[in-house]
């Protein structure tokens, strides 16, 4: 390949708009364009990257055992219907008609999808175990997209469901599956942790994250310095000890050092308050309809963060309440909010997808306000409340009793869970057990998001002249640099000699015979972070040597040719 015949569009200036270093470097890189809000056109230079990340799952998956197939994005309302998740899903899932007047979602995630293909499919225990996967792209509208492809509303996500004649089977293929996705994320390069999850609205019994580590992550991670534990935040709260929501004794915990006046927090959060507060409004519920209630407590008749709120999706109801009301909902989810002082409240207690736009989750009591988690990252007006919560969080002792609480921001770039009956049995799937017995086979899904990982990619491997890629992911591997290649006609040829050679050894290389001055072209291959660069000049030629630079080193070396080539392959 030779760059004078690609297409690639650089730039300087660091957008405005970006807020996150990958988000920039590939805006500069010029790897993405935006379409609309989160949605995104992937250039020449973007997709190369895109491709080899897809490579990489894709074998890993298919010598884990798992097959490849392809399912459609339309997928129709009917097919949600059955499982109840047309309603229950949320406002994420984008609805459309056809000109029949039939509605169709574009597909969020693929569990009705493969439920259907495998009832028409799998009729006997015998086809079990199996592990379907695609990669695909899918529609999200996400609340808040943001920072690029990280958190796009199209996106590409590789994803896999396996079905299973019992549940010691799903267990065995849940283990395969992690131990892949370890390997996926160790072969691509990149520093990860997996951690144990909330099911979130997938729903099922057992699952694990995958989180790239890096400053910038969404997520918040706990982890004890003694033992293996490790737990997105959610659920590090979930897992203390208490009635259902165990999020209270893990909010008192984390609370008592931290009290907060109303005032405060009102001020932190900068929403106002008066001091006659009289009734409580509630929201709704969250989406797979569990006891969680989704709430929004009010003063008097002003609702807080009304506009927001009014957004949530699978909201079913939206008005003031009275108190009764709210008694009523928490008498349905004891202990989530401990007691409330309807005459001091102010906030929201959230789920997953309110904690996706709330940029606090805070619980209350009669003493005031009880600030339990932060969605780390996300627009937080007091950098102070933060590091005031952290130092709470950090310290505290696990989970599981052994060791200190760490905590790490993470990326989600993997999640694996064991979904059980559920799917199959809302939608009817039975197989032929050994007995000749309808029986319904159990399922786990697992997903990987494909075009997230280009960007969490650079969010960990980055400096202030662009992007470093990790060798497997790189657009090329290796840039052979042609000074002033309109000038001397040898030079050009050991330049191609050299691109052939690389190339008949299996290295992803590329010729820059653009003739832009070298500060330039160097400029442009550093932003574009490709590991290798190896510069074929002439004075290079007629000292016989290469000049040789890795992507990370601060100084070039001059070598002979088979020492250069010896360094890239
Ligand atoms: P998140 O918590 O970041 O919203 P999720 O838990 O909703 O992600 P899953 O349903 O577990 O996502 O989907 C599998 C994978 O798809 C995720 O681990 C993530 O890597 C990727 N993914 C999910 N949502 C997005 C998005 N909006 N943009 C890009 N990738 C995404
Ligand atoms: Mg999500
Ligand atoms: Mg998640
Ligand atoms: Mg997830």
């Amino acid at each position: 390949m030779r760059l004078s015949q690609f297409h690639l569009h650089t730039t300087k200036e660091t957008p405005a708009d970006a807020e996150v270093v990958s988000h920039q470097l590939m805006l500069r890189a010029g790897m993405i364009r935006k379409l609309a809000a989160g949605v995104y056109t992937w250039s020449p230079l973007g997709l190369r990257v895109l491709r080899k990340v897809e490579r990489v799952v894709r074998e890993e998956m298919t010598n884990a055992g798992a097959i490849e197939v392809l399912m459609p994005s339309i997928q129709p309302r009917e097919l949600w219907e059955e499982t109840g998740r047309w309603e229950k899903f949320g406002g994420q899932l984008l609805k459309i008609k056809d000109r029949k007047d039939s509605w169709y979602a574009y597909g969020p995630t693929h569990e009705e999808v493969v439920t259907d293909f495998a009832r028409q499919e799998l009729s006997s225990y015998k086809q079990l175990p199996v592990n379907f996967f695609q990669i695909q792209t899918k529609f999200r509208d996400e609340i808040r997209p943001r920072f690029g492809v990280m958190r796009a509303r199209e996106f590409l996500m590789k994803d896999a469901y396996s079905f299973h004649a019992n549940e010691d089977d799903l267990g065995r293929e849940y283990r395969n599956m992690y131990d892949t996705y370890g390997r996926i994320f160790t072969r691509l390069g990149l520093k990860f942790r997996a951690v144990v999850a909330d099911t979130g609205a997938i729903g099922g019994a057992m699952s694990h994250e995958f989180h790239v580590l890096a400053d910038s992550g969404e997520d918040a991670l706990a982890f004890s310095t003694g033992s293996d534990y490790a737990a997105n935040v959610e659920r590090a709260e979930a897992a203390a000890p208490g009635p259902r929501g165990a999020a209270t004794e893990a909010m008192r915990k984390v609370d008592t050092p931290t009290q907060k006046t109303c005032e405060d927090v009102a001020a932190l959060l900068g929403i106002p308050l008066s001091r006659t507060v009289k009734s409580v409004a509630v929201i709704g519920v969250d989406p797979e309809n569990n006891p969680r209630f989704v709430l929004a407590l009010v003063r008097g008749d002003h609702a807080v963060n009304e506009i927001k709120l009014a957004k949530l999706p699978g909201l079913t109801e939206y008005r003031l309440a009275t108190e009764d009301e709210i008694r009523e909902h928490l008498d349905a989810s004891p202990g989530f909010l401990g007691p409330i002082a309807p005459a001091k409240s102010i906030l929201i207690v959230a789920d997953r997808d309110v904690a996706a736009m709330a940029d606090f989750v805070v619980g209350a009591n009669e003493d005031g306000f009880h600030i339990a988690g932060v969605n780390w990252g996300r627009d937080l007006p007091e950098p102070d409340l933060v590091a005031d919560i952290r130092n709470v969080v950090e310290g505290d002792a696990s989970p599981d009793g052994q060791g200190t609480l760490g905590i790490a921001r993470g990326i989600e770039v993997g999640h694996v869970f064991q979904l059980g009956g559920k799917y199959a049995q809302a939608m009817g799937m039975t197989v032929l057990d050994e007995n000749g017995r309808a029986a319904t086979p159990v399922m786990g899904c697992y997903g990987i998001g494909v075009s997230r990982i280009v960007a969490a990619a650079i969010e960990q491997n980055h400096d202030a002249n662009g992007i470093i890629w990790p060798d497997a992911i790189a657009p090329w591997q290796v840039a052979v640099c042609v000074i002033n290649p309109k000038g001397v006609e040898a030079v050009n040829e050991a330049a191609q000699a050299l691109l052939r050679d690389l190339i008949a050894a299996g290295v992803d290389a590329v010729l820059d015979d653009r003739g832009l001055r070298p500060g330039a072209m160097f400029a442009d291959i550093e932003l574009i972070g490709i590991p290798h660069r190896i510069v074929v000049s002439e004075r290079g030629l007629q000292a016989g040597t290469f000049e040789y630079r890795h992507r990370r080193a601060s100084e070039a070396e001059q070598l002979d040719r088979d020492t250069a080539i010896s360094r890239v392959t």
